[in-house]
């Protein structure tokens, strides 16, 4: 009982996982070809019992039994062995039931394409020679039953020859769709999962440095095309290679990671944050004057003082400031680095000034 609902359950998974792991959907498309091979059998087997043909019905619950044998294989991680056993036991199949019951002319032989789609999205892009191997393989049983197997049999009438050549179309066209399916997705979530890798900080998950200043080229662009105002910030947490000292690196990460946080949750839709470097974040504040940009950055200096930041074996809570440096695009800004650098100027001047505090760029308040 036990043994049939991790069945049921591994079964389940297969639909359901979606990952990035190219491994993982190799196995994916073996599965799907299995279930497909045991869904197929069974019907066929069904339909052999209701006609009557008893003894005849055996030939499709072997088949059954072998998919699910294969199956069992794959998802008890045996999987080169279940990779391997398919295509066999697929090309036997169906020239057992083309050369016994269908008949060439009910075109049964032409779910051997399943094994084509198969040889391209089960294994790796890399074993190019299985590949091919697998294709003239399937070509080969495929020649054999059209060339040598009866065009009917004493099972095939018309009506059923026309039957199995629409469910033959119906189970490949299905299969093709699954297929490409997995494929697809396995692009998507690879797609999905570079771009994070390309555009994410791992320690704050805040954009970064690379995407963050993508942006700024952006949000710089769209403001002097439509001649509005756009702040940037910049960011440094004060006296972090002290916290560093005296707590070590990875409590100095944490710290890290919950200023970004803080950072993160108090940005306003259309805001776009990212880690500058270090200890250090940018904040580009598009359609946002500097004054209203000064009063964003003085709430979020006082979060951050707010923050009190515990660690295990630490009575005291960590208490951690910033400095922040403001500046805005003006009417000669000709880059966007030059709004940078007057922020970092700003900073600066944050800094000299005692630290935990903002200041705005000095050129714009003359
Ligand atoms: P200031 O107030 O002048 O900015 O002083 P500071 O100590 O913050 O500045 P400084 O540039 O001297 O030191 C920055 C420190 O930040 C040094 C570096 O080890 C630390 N740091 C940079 N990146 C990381 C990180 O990813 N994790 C941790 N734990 N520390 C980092
Ligand atoms: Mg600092
Ligand atoms: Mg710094």
């Amino acid at each position: 009982m036990s043994f049939f609902s991790t069945y049921l359950q591994k079964l389940a998974l297969i639909s359901l996982k979606n990952s990035a792991d190219v491994d993982h959907n190799r196995k994916q498309v073996v599965n799907i070809t299995y279930l497909l091979a045991i869904v197929v059998s069974f019907i066929s087997g069904l339909i052999f019992v209701w006609q009557g043909w008893f003894s005849e019905s055996l030939v499709h619950w072997i088949g059954m039994c072998a998919s699910l044998v294969g199956f069992t294989l794959s998802i008890k991680g045996h999987s080169r062995s279940a990779r391997m056993l398919l295509p066999f036991a697929y090309a036997l199949y169906v020239s057992f039931c083309t050369f016994l019951f269908y008949g060439s002319q009910s075109h049964f032989q032409w779910l051997l394409i399943v094994l084509a789609a198969y040889s391209v999205a089960g294994y790796r892009v890399s074993s190019g020679k299985e590949q091919v191997l697998l294709c003239c393989f399937a070509l080969l049983v495929f020649a054999f039953n059209q060339l040598f197997a009866p065009i009917s049999t004493q099972y095939s009438s018309k009506d059923f020859q026309l039957f199995v050549t629409l469910a033959t179309f119906i189970v490949a066209m299905m299969f093709v769709v699954l297929i490409a399916g997995v494929v697809v997705n396995k692009l998507r979530k690879l797609n999905e999962h570079l771009r994070y890798q390309a555009e994410v900080d791992e320690l704050t998950r805040v954009s970064n440095r690379r995407k963050v200043l993508a942006e700024a080229v952006n949000v710089f662009a769209d403001a002097v095309m439509s001649n509005q105002r756009c702040c940037f910030a910049i960011l440094d947490l004060d006296h972090f290679k002290q916290i560093n000292d005296r707590y070590g690196h990875d409590v100095g990460d944490r710290v890290l990671q919950r200023c970004a946080q803080v950072m993160q949750n108090s940005i306003r839709r259309g805001d776009w944050l990212g880690r500058y470097g270090g200890e250090e974040f940018v904040l580009i504040m598009p359609n946002t004057r500097l004054r209203e940009a000064y009063d964003i950055m003085e709430s979020l200096r006082i979060q951050i003082s707010d923050l009190n930041i515990f660690v295990e074996g630490q009575d005291q809570p960590i208490v951690v400031t910033t400095s922040i440096g403001v500046a805005e695009i003006k009417d000669d800004t000709l880059r966007y680095e030059q709004i940078l650098a007057r922020a970092d100027a700003a900073l600066y001047l944050a800094k000299d000034n005692g630290r935990n505090r903002v200041e705005l760029d000095m050129s714009e308040l003359e």
